[in-house]
């Protein structure tokens, strides 16, 4: 049911959670207003998948024609031993996902997924009032002096109120910090290679030709490090993601370029088909060290309350960090979209009800990846690998929790059913 009267929300960060968002709560009739602290709208040069949790939102939200237009399907999830590429598991994916949970799983360059959202948010034949978006708008504090009427104040001194204050802004909230909750921010001794490889400078080399014959994504597993690719933009690039020891001085700084050498290093010793592949990394990465927030259900305050890496910040391990916070999206659009200005506290309180322990749990499920990937060899790797052979899922978290996603209220969703593009 619409509400009787509609009413505007905040939004501080202008990420994938904070777009899919304002999206969803515009299309439920709310008045959305973003607010981001860079200059431009954006997202890193990086890839970013979809498993069918969050494609069947992002379906749900109408963004099929334009999904359809940048997306890639992997046909399987390949897993490898380090040192000789021996195959431990094959999962399909393609169509036997589309089937069994009525949903795709998805690749993606980040800015073209970023740009999809963004656009839809200010579609002016879109459902729902247009997204209101400010650059430049970096959130340095709230007043609450009404607590009915949350006002985010930028740096510069512009102030922005509304009904309902989200901050999707990120591993480091300054909301979360604002609204005085605990630390929780853990680093993870770890830090992520990332790069994108010209996908003809793959095709190129007959030792790595064969990760564009088929489109699939594939995982390595070796003691302490794990190595993650997959094509995107159909093999303009393959996207790598390498997880290692960390060497960044985390005090000084949590991010910084990388060159192909490092990588090829950190992964000697290992099958040569990796050295192949990443030795042409160069002028294309970079490395970002690895935090991560501890579970903790405390989200909301009154009419001010968390969403995505702002409140569940997990490690990269089961790729689910931006599909948690649209997972969040679409529950506080179903949540906030069915109450009047007076429900929106219950609203909220409902919102974390339904997603803090569900959303906690893949943080968890992240985090023992860690170990469970990283496994030296030996009786335990052994077993492990048994593990991935004959479970659907990863460490104890099964594909059809994960992927099955939190009930929704409304889950007939037409435009998401198989057979799709009908
Ligand atoms: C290597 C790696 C691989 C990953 N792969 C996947 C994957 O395949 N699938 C997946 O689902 N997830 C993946 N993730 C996780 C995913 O990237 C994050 O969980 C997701 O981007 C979080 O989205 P967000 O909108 O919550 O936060 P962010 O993307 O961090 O967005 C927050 C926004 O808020 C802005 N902001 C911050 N502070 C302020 C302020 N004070 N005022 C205004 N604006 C502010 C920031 O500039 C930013 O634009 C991966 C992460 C890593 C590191």
């Amino acid at each position: 049911m619409p509400p009787s009267q509609s009413y505007a929300v905040t939004i501080v960060g202008g990420g994938l959670g904070g777009l899919t968002t304002a999206l969803a709560l515009r299309q439920r009739g709310l008045r959305t207003i973003v607010l981001e602290q860079a200059p431009e709208l954006g997202e890193v040069g990086a890839g970013i998948q979809t498993a069918p949790n969050a494609s069947r939102i992002l379906l749900g939200l109408g963004l099929r024609r334009q999904l359809e237009a940048i997306h890639t399907e992997p046909q399987d999830q390949v897993r490898r031993r380090w040192h000789d590429g021996a195959i431990i598991a094959q999962l399909p994916l393609g169509e036997r996902v589309k089937r069994k949970y009525n949903a795709p799983y998805w690749h993606y360059h980040r800015a073209d997924l970023h740009r999809v959202l963004l656009d839809a948010c200010l579609d002016g034949e879109g459902v729902g009032p247009v997204s209101e978006v400010h650059t430049s708008a970096k959130v340095t504090e709230i007043d609450r002096t009404d607590p009915t009427r949350p006002v985010a104040v930028s740096e510069d001194g512009r102030r922005f109120d509304a009904d309902v204050l989200i901050g999707a802004d990120g591993v480091r909230s300054a909301v979360r910090d604002l609204m005085g909750l605990p630390d929780t921010l853990e680093f993870s001794g770890e830090m992520a290679y990332r790069a994108l490889i010209p996908g003809d400078k793959i095709a190129a080399d007959p030792a790595t030709r064969f990760l564009l014959d088929r489109l699939h994504s594939t995982i390595w597993y070796g003691p302490d490090r794990h190595l993650v690719h997959y094509c995107i933009r159909g093999g303009e690039y393959l996207n790598v993601v390498a997880i290692v020891p960390n060497t960044l001085d985390v005090e000084q700084t949590w991010t910084g370029p990388a060159t192909a050498d490092e990588l090829v290093e950190a992964y000697s010793g290992w099958d040569d088909r990796v050295a192949a592949m990443l030795s042409k990394a160069e002028g294309d990465a970079s490395k970002w060290a690895m935090f991560r927030r501890r579970r903790d259900p405390v989200w909301v305050d009154g009419h001010v309350a968390l969403l995505g890496d702002a409140c569940h910040a997990m490690l990269p391990y089961q790729a689910q960090g931006a599909s948690q916070a649209m997972e969040d999206a679409a529950v506080l659009a179903e949540e906030l979209g069915g109450v009047t200005r007076d429900g929106i506290a219950g609203a909220l309180t409902r919102y974390v009800g339904r997603r803090a322990k569900h959303a906690g749990m893949v943080q968890d499920a992240s985090l023992r990846n860690k170990d469970f990937y990283h496994l030296p060899d030996g009786p335990e790797q052994e077993e492990r690998d048994r593990v991935l052979r004959e479970f659907n899922g990863e460490s104890d978290v099964s594909y059809d929790w994960l992927w099955n996603g939190t009930p929704l209220n409304d889950p007939d969703l037409e435009s998401f059913h198989y057979p799709f593009g009908r």
